[in-house]
């Protein structure tokens, strides 16, 4: 991307404040532009023939460094790419690591539908939101088209998962895509021996396509050359993934080499999302807990480095949580704390006697509070304080949690102790107990100090509460 400001942008758009894009003024579509929650067509006037000097050249100055590519349909369909940037702290990572699991044209219908189900189905919840996987990589182990097309035929009855389908012989893919050519799914995969009857396959099914070059980046390039060359942009390379020793290091300094070159050294040629494969764990592991374990190292180092989109084996809740743990933390936003809204919740069904709990409004903060609350069945208010998305002992120490703030939250929310309560009281953080006479002062409340962590809340209102 080469604008940075909602200025620069707002230059190229009519300057009209139509309010056709659903935002008040063009400054606004411009500045969600920017951050990637508005995209140029979204804006009807810009569309018009006479801005079309401006609409290609705000294009083209919009495009990310390193291509977004779409696999997929509809609301499951998922951005590959589409970075700007080496280090997250430039700016932000956009579109999160995409990970995909694997079943095989071999496998038992039962076992197969199993399986999908199992990752189609996974979900936890953490900070707000449900974490979940992306993808379902079919792979050819029969080498039998018709094997494989009814193995993906029975994927796609049982999942609306973007598909990966996977093998080195262009009739096995082919039979593939006649079942699901309409859910737009990623080709894995082009290599030398097999690039000109991929490619025609991608050309006529306007589909993504991996390039797979193991352990070399000229070859891997020329190849790019030579897909774009006939049309084709939607690319993916996969340098190899070696699972161990040095051929690991190598394999790790080669995305390092791939990014950097898409990013800082402007090579366009070889600016495509990078595909991980840390299946190949599964290689050279015989024991399927250690197998698994390394999967997911791998899969870590790739997330953090530069992995856009990655096939694992394993499904076992000990791979998947650490697996997409570490992409939402990699991939938060470094701009925006993740936050709720300041406010005063009801936890379960409180009465008059129900406690009054202070916390601040950093997500991770205010979930890690509510579910310990809530798995001991306590009922209670839990007022959020707008500490710009702090937690409670940073937000002490800097001044974001104070006596006003606490007091202005139950302003803002209309909650009247008197006629909410019957005990005029509110609990603090242990770890904001120096508040406590500022707390009273302000707010004429009776205030109780909790305990230092949200987890010791149920054994604490075992001996301090109701009040005395
Ligand atoms: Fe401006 Fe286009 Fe939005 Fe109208 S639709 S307000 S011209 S950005």
């Amino acid at each position: 991307m080469k604008v940075n400001s909602p200025l620069q942008v707002y230059k190229y758009l009519p300057q009209t404040n139509c309010g056709e894009c659903g935002e008040a003024t063009c400054m606004a579509f411009a500045s969600h532009l920017l951050d990637r929650s508005n995209k140029i067509e979204d804006c009807p006037p810009i569309l018009d023939g006479k801005y079309k000097k401006k609409y290609l050249e705000l294009s083209e100055l919009l495009a990310s460094e390193i291509r977004e590519v779409i696999a997929g349909v509809g609301e499951t369909a998922v951005k590959i790419g589409g970075d700007d940037v080496l280090y997250r702290h430039q700016l932000t990572f956009f579109d999160p690591t995409v990970l995909a699991y694997d079943v095989s044209d071999t496998m038992s219908e039962e076992e197969l539908v199993g399986r999908v189900k199992k990752i189609s189905e996974f979900k936890k919840f953490y900070v707000g939101a449900f974490l979940k996987v992306d993808m379902v990589a079919v792979r050819s182990t029969s080498n039998d088209p018709s094997k494989f097309k009814a193995a993906v035929k029975k994927v796609t009855e049982t999942t609306t998962l973007p598909l990966i389908l996977c093998s080195f012989n262009p009739e096995v893919l082919a039979a593939g895509l006649e079942v699901c050519a309409d859910r737009k799914p990623i080709l894995y995969a082009a290599t030398k021996e097999n690039w000109q009857q991929v490619s025609e396959l991608a050309l006529e099914h306007k589909t993504p396509v991996v390039l797979f070059s193991p352990g070399d980046l000229d070859e891997l390039k020329t190849l790019a050359v030579s897909f774009k060359e006939i049309g084709i942009n939607d690319i993916i390379l996969d340098p190899g993934t070696y699972p161990r020793g040095e051929q690991l290091k190598t394999t790790f300094e080669n995305f390092l080499k791939l990014r950097r070159a898409g990013i800082k050294e402007g090579q366009k040629d070889i600016a495509y999302p990078i595909m991980a494969t840390p299946i190949t764990s599964w290689m050279v592991n015989e024991d399927p807990v250690t197998a698994s374990y390394w999967e997911t190292v791998l899969a870590s180092v790739f997330t953090v480095k530069y992995g856009d989109m990655m096939i694992m084996h394993s499904i076992e809740p000990y791979a998947l949580l650490p697996e997409v743990h570490i992409r939402s933390t990699i991939f938060t936003d470094p701009r925006t704390p993740v936050r709720v809204d300041p406010g005063v919740y009801e936890v379960g069904s409180p009465t008059k006697d129900s406690p009054v709990i202070i916390t601040t409004n950093f997500a991770l903060t205010y979930y890690t509070v509510e579910s310990d609350i809530s798995s001991n069945d306590i009922n209670c208010y839990l007022a959020t304080v707008d500490t710009d998305g702090i937690g409670v002992q940073a937000s002490v120490a800097g001044g974001q949690l104070t006596a006003a703030k606490i007091k202005e939250t139950f302003d803002n929310a209309g909650f009247d102790f008197k006629e909410k309560t019957s005990h005029n009281t509110v609990i603090l953080p242990g770890m904001a107990a120096r508040l406590q006479g500022d707390v009273e002062d302000t707010t004429g409340l009776n205030v109780k100090i909790g305990p230092p962590d949200s987890g010791r809340i149920f054994g604490w209102m075992e001996t301090n509460w109701p009040p005395k």
